[in-house]
């Protein structure tokens, strides 16, 4: 594929939102360990509600489908994830504005301009133990790979994010709820950080043989 459109945001939405809900256990579960047990509860609600706009969107303005994903979890999702998961996808928005289709280098600056996003909005920095440590070395390697096609750049993505996710699992915490745990934290598996790897995982799948 040598451009993401309408169709393959719409794809990404609805393969996202189908494994959110399938993994919603286990996202809550982990959030159980080293949280309040609400982190699948919390991505389900709010990928469900986007679920049920896809079909009255105009799938071809990216920025605008962007922008409804991200006011759409603001306004639906409590807890900490969804102001940073919709400030995202506005940043996203504003990223696409009003193009219809992004190749190689306009999908990383997107994703580019969502990570600041979130980092802006949480103040969460590398080993703080976030969504954002799977989300700086997915971008990182999106770029990285970027002139190979979208393709293989969110292969790399896809990859570096459960690289990341995993690799903080014997951190402690030191922004969000898990901080309140100090030294219990260690050794639990992020929910965020999990959904975020999800999240490239989808795009990677949505994209892949289109
Ligand atoms: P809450 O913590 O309010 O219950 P969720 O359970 O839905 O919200 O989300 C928890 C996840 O949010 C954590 O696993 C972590 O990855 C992420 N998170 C929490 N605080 C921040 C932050 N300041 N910056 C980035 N991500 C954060
Ligand atoms: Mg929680």
């Amino acid at each position: 594929m040598s451009e993401f459109d309408g169709a393959a945001f719409v794809r990404f939405l609805r393969t996202f939102a189908d494994r959110i809900h399938e993994r919603r256990d286990e996202l809550t579960q982990l959030d159980s360990a080293i949280g309040d047990a609400d982190h699948g509860i919390n991505m389900d609600r709010g990928f469900s509600a986007v679920r049920a706009k896809l079909d009255g969107l105009d799938a071809t303005d990216l920025g605008a489908m962007a922008k409804a994903v991200g006011m759409t979890l603001i306004s639906t999702v409590g807890g900490a994830s969804g102001p940073l998961y919709g400030t995202f996808f506005l940043r996203l928005a504003t990223a696409f504005g009003d193009t219809q289709a992004a190749d190689a280098q306009g999908l990383g600056t997107a994703l580019r301009a969502g990570l600041e996003g979130v980092v802006q909005r949480g103040k969460a920095a590398l080993d703080d133990k976030t969504m954002v440590d799977a989300l700086v070395p997915a971008v990182d390697a999106y770029e990285a790979a970027a002139g190979d096609g979208i393709s293989a750049a969110l292969e790399a993505a896809a990859t570096a994010a459960a690289v990341g996710r995993d690799r903080i699992t014997p951190l402690v915490a030191r922004k969000g709820r898990a901080s309140y745990l100090g030294e219990r934290a260690a050794g639990h598996q992020d929910p965020g950080a999990t959904s975020t790897t999800i999240l490239f995982e989808s795009l990677r799948d949505a994209v892949a043989g289109s």
